[in-house]
């Protein structure tokens, strides 16, 4: 957000007295941006409770022509108002997906799971499921590696339709986690109704979990209630050493965060992670 504040003043040509002209001047340069390829793949790593790798989360940067990157929080919101989500978020899934065939053939990059954020918007289309799948097929991506990243937004939409799309997705091997869990104001049995694999704490939660009385028993609960469900837990934004030793010690399984690693470009995590030998 903070950078995205300081990126975002930048589109705004001071000629440019409305917000109508801004909101215009900027979906232009995100259209223009989406034509020329501008949009490029970070990857985060995550670990299991050992240090071992287990995979990674796709988050988008938008690299500008004069090479300055702008990060989502800066643009996914305005795509969205655009009605650009939905040619974003398809680049986002073939890019992801032409990541996981090539990883294929890497013995450390082809046993991990890459984690891609899906905006609810795109959940609303009835083609998604179809949309996927096709872009599976023709990228050769095992579906198995991915998990699509939804937020608790979802829950506000037609439900069947989304649990119907979702499990149209399931029964390719596709697998879905809940994003920033506990930020949202859903019913709990939502958690039930809806095909999820996976629960992500929340880094908020994550942050205050050694400084805050009340942050770990909120995290204490999310891991409990998680195992109650048979859901696996990534918690996010593990910052320092105290984070991590807490939430290993309450037995959450998967961890992401700076103190374990920084999103990188995707080329610069297949150099780093990659190369052990083929698979
Ligand atoms: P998110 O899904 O909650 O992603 C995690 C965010 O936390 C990322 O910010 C990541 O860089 C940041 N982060 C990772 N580790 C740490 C840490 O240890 N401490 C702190 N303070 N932050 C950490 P980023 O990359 O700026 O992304 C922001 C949001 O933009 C994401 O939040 C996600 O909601 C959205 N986003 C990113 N890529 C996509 C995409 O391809 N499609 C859609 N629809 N949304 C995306
Ligand atoms: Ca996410
Ligand atoms: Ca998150
Ligand atoms: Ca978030």
């Amino acid at each position: 957000a903070k950078a995205g504040g300081r990126n975002t003043a930048r589109f705004f040509d001071p000629g440019m007295q409305t917000a109508a002209d801004r909101q215009l001047a900027l979906e232009g340069a995100l259209r223009d941006g989406l034509a020329q390829g501008e949009f490029v793949l970070f990857c985060q790593p995550q670990f299991d409770s050992a240090g071992g790798l287990v995979g990674a989360e796709v988050l988008v940067r938008w690299r500008r022509a004069d090479g300055e990157l702008v990060g989502p929080d800066a643009f996914i919101g305005l795509a969205e108002a655009a009605g650009l989500i939905a040619p974003l978020g398809r680049h986002v899934l073939e890019q992801s997906c032409g990541a996981l065939a090539r990883w294929r053939a890497d013995a450390t990059l082809g046993a991990l799971k890459l984690a891609v954020n899906v905006s609810v918007h795109q959940l609303r289309s009835a083609e998604f499921p179809d949309q996927v799948a096709r872009i599976l097929a023709d990228t050769g991506a095992p579906p198995r590696r991915l998990c699509l990243e939804l937020t608790e937004s979802v829950f506000a939409e037609d439900a069947a339709a989304i649990i119907g799309r979702m499990h149209a997705l399931r029964r390719h091997g596709v697998e879905f986690s809940l994003d920033d869990f506990g930020t949202g104001y859903s019913s709990l049995s939502y958690l039930k109704r809806f095909p999820l694999a996976a629960l992500k704490i929340d880094r908020s939660f994550v942050h205050d979990v050694h400084l805050d009385p009340d942050a770990a028993p909120i995290v204490e609960a999310i891991i409990a209630l998680a195992r109650a469900l048979k859901l696996d837990i990534v918690a996010e934004g593990v910052e320092n050493e105290a984070q991590r030793r807490f939430l290993v010690a309450e037995g959450c399984p998967t961890l992401q965060g700076y103190l374990l690693g920084r999103p990188m470009p995707i080329e610069a995590f297949e150099r780093r992670y990659g190369g052990a030998g083929r698979a």
